[in-house]
């Protein structure tokens, strides 16, 4: 190894998984690999914003798929940043429209398929550090280059400082741009950045001490060091009164002083890093404080806004906070939210970042999530946080209190949103209860016990009922089947969607007796459409995890196949990958059961989890419903389009049936037909309907 400084690297995954397999795999390589490296970690490409614009990364390695920014999008943002830094993609799928060794000089040195193999990171990591040593070479030959670490040195006496601080530059090269006048090197000045200026005292445009107030103006922040000669002392000392931040006497030892200038440089720096962390975190917990979560909320939702996709703002509440205070102690109290900070910087996808707004209160931000997932997100928020917490007084529960608002529906600013979700939080702790959700200025959705009770009777009182989503063969244009999908009509007569009920009725057994009865109906209108078209070949059902895993879910499928007498083959049951990932023997043999009876298992929302086409082979899975956000990507330009033909592409070739979602446009049918796909459904198609009858064929 050599003893040349430690290269920064930075990984960036939203699946922290992944990135700890990464960190094992890296350790095991570095031996071979001629530099020593330090690596760090980013949870989100916003994170590794937040990274790269303060620390210099040698290296960049990013999961090409990540909720928000791709991989692809963060690594060309770095390119423009730092053009020395190499970069390496991951990607779980391969990328048709990306060369498998990517041309010769490019900074993306090297994709990279999960799971890699040792000696493909080994090639991947030499490649990156080869490029960056390249790079750093050029660049420190050719000169002036916008956003390099720069030292303006303004001196007539030749440059022998410039080459001192050259040879003496801690962090890589740096570029030196030498002057002999003030003049020009206040022209400089207007126009680059500079990491530090060296000026040397009586110069011919500016007597004395002159040039020292002059370029204090001009760049109040940047350090300023003064070259003098040694019998000048004085007069460089009275520098410093000026704002100068250090002095170099000229030609005694100035290597020594240069380095010791240096070196107070670069802990300079670091210090105003430091400031800005403490001005940016809550000192208790570390997590971010109020005002440094709106600053980074506006960006999420600028983003948000770019992409049509919802953000959600959760605000906590521990309750009856001020009593732990009282009566434990306010070490207990710090313990606690202490505890409750750590948890909520620990949360996983796709919860993004949170913050300590207020005494005993937080906030999260999730994003992209759809708006029907918002409750159940809130409820998962409430379980981890319920948790039992060890203080010095014993364990402890801290009860909370939960409100929630989604972006754009209860605001478009970050104020607005974390303002309704204030809002929703203190109704939560008025009313008791522990969420409540905001979804739109209009609804609130309770997450309590009473709503779970009102679900049951609306079982009795028969107030659910299905809607059906028809599904058309690519092929013949003819429509083969429908999608069973639940709705509710409330006391009022509105008809409520499942995303905002099913949630609840998933955290008791309610959702197998509903999904039991889901099943039932469903098949019972098949029979009814296969009376009068022949041609209608299956229904599909959902199941939600809980009820997968339910001891009833076989009871129910074989009491509706029994009652119904349908050809098993034409149903399906849609469930998500999520529920494979866990891959244990109880999911194997109530897969194989349904297969042996001929149900069929299609995977919906495929690629919104975290498995591979590869993966799900090795299950009993018939169909791949390809979610609604990839055919929505097909209009975005980008990697879309590649992205859903390869995805067609393989799960072909793994023989899956694939249906595409969410098809809104003529452009994403035509682009689907050409590709293979299957069978397509969405709005452009049919909108979900209680009578729906399958006469229409598709015209184009
Ligand atoms: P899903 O199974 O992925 O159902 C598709 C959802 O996308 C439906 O929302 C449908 O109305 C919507 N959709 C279909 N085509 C388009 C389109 O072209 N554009 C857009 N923007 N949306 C489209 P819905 O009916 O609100 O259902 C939401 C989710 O609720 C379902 O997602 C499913 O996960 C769950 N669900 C529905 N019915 C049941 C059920 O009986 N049991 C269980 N456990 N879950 C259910
Ligand atoms: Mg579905
Ligand atoms: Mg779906």
């Amino acid at each position: 190894m050599s003893n040349k400084p430690a290269l920064n690297i930075l990984f960036v995954d939203d699946d922290s998984a992944i990135a700890t397999a990464f960190s094992h795999s890296l350790q095991t390589i570095e031996a071979s690999l001629d530099s020593a490296l330090k690596l760090d970690i980013a949870e989100s490409a916003e994170e590794a914003l937040e990274r790269l614009e303060t620390t210099r990364y040698a290296i960049v390695i990013s999961d090409q798929r990540m909720r928000g920014e791709s991989g692809l999008a963060l690594i060309e943002r770095h390119r423009k940043m730092d053009k020395t830094a190499a970069h390496i993609l991951i990607s779980g799928l391969l990328h048709p429209d990306l060369p498998e060794d990517p041309a010769e000089g490019t900074s993306l040195v090297a994709l990279l398929c999960k799971p890699w193999r040792r000696h493909q990171l080994q090639l991947a990591m030499a490649k990156a550090i080869a490029f960056h040593r390249r790079q750093v070479a050029k660049l420190a030959e050719s000169g002036p280059d916008n956003d390099f670490a720069a030292a303006l040195v303004i001196d007539p006496q030749g440059s022998a400082i410039a080459a001192q601080v050259a040879q003496r530059a801690q962090n890589g090269p740096m570029r030196i741009d030498h002057v002999l006048l003030l003049e020009e090197g206040l022209k400089l000045l207007a126009k680059r950045t500079y990491h530090m200026i060296f000026v040397a005292l009586d110069l011919p445009d500016g007597p004395e001490l002159e040039p020292v107030t002059r370029l204090r103006q001009a760049a109040p922040d940047t350090p300023l060091v003064v070259v003098a000669a040694p019998n000048r002392r004085r007069q460089a000392m009275e520098s410093l009164t000026l704002g100068a931040d250090d002095y170099i006497l000229r030609d005694l030892d100035s290597n020594s002083a240069l380095h010791r200038t240096l070196r107070h440089l670069t802990q300079r720096q670091r210090s105003r890093q430091r400031v800005g962390y403490l001005t940016s975190h809550d000192q208790l917990t570390g997590i971010w404080n109020r005002p440094s979560f709106l600053g980074h909320l506006t960006s999420t939702l600028a983003n948000a806004g770019d992409n049509a996709q919802t953000v959600a703002v959760f605000s906590v509440d521990l309750d009856q906070f001020k009593k732990v205070n009282e009566e434990l102690g306010q070490e207990v109290g710090d313990q606690v939210l202490r505890t409750i900070g750590g948890r909520l910087a620990a949360l996983s996808e796709p919860f993004r970042f949170a913050a300590r707004t207020g005494g005993d209160q937080f906030a999260v931000v999730a994003r992209p999530v759809r708006s029907a997932e918002v409750a159940k997100l809130a409820n998962e928020l409430r379980l981890t946080l319920a948790e039992p917490i060890h203080t010095s007084s014993g364990e402890l529960v801290a009860p909370t209190h939960i409100g929630a608002a989604t972006y754009p529906a209860a605001g478009r600013t970050a104020d607005e949103i974390l303002g309704a979700a204030d809002v929703a939080m203190s109704e939560a702790a008025q009313n008791n209860e522990s969420v409540v959700v905001l979804l739109d200025k209009r609804r609130r959705q309770t997450g309590d016990a009473r709503l779970e009770t009102e679900l049951r009777e609306a079982l009795e009182k028969g107030e659910f009922l299905l809607y059906y989503q028809p599904q058309f063969d690519l092929r013949t244009g003819d429509p083969v089947g429908a999608e069973a999908l639940l709705r509710w009509r409330d006391k009022s007569g509105e008809i409520v969607p499942p995303g905002q009920f099913v949630p609840v009725m998933e955290r008791g057994d309610l959702i197998v007796d509903v999904g039991a009865w889901v099943i039932q109906r469903a098949c019972q209108q098949l029979v009814e459409w296969q009376r009068d078209f022949p041609g209608i070949l299956r229904i599909a059902a959902n199941l939600s995890a809980r009820q997968f895993e339910h001891p009833g879910l076989l009871h129910a499928v074989e009491h509706a196949l029994e009652q119904t007498s349908i050809d098993p083959a034409s149903l399906e049951l849609e469930i998500t990958e999520g529920l494979l990932l866990k891959d244990t023997e109880h999911t194997q043999s109530i897969l194989s059961t349904l297969r042996a009876w001929g149900v069929r298992i299609a995977i919906d929302d495929f690629g919104t989890g975290y498995s591979s086409l590869a993966y799900l082979h090795r299950f009993p899975v018939d169909t791949i419903k390809v979610d609604r956000s990839f055919i929505q990507a097909l209009d975005m330009g980008g990697n879309g389009a590649a992205l859903v033909s390869a995805i067609i592409g393989l799960a072909h070739k793994l023989e899956f049936e694939i249906v595409a979602e969410g098809v809104e446009t003529a452009e994403q049918l035509q682009f689907l037909k050409n590709e293979g796909a299957d069978l397509a459904q969405g709005f452009l198609l049919g909108r979900p309907s209680p009578d729906w009858t399958p006469s229409l064929s598709l015209s184009t």
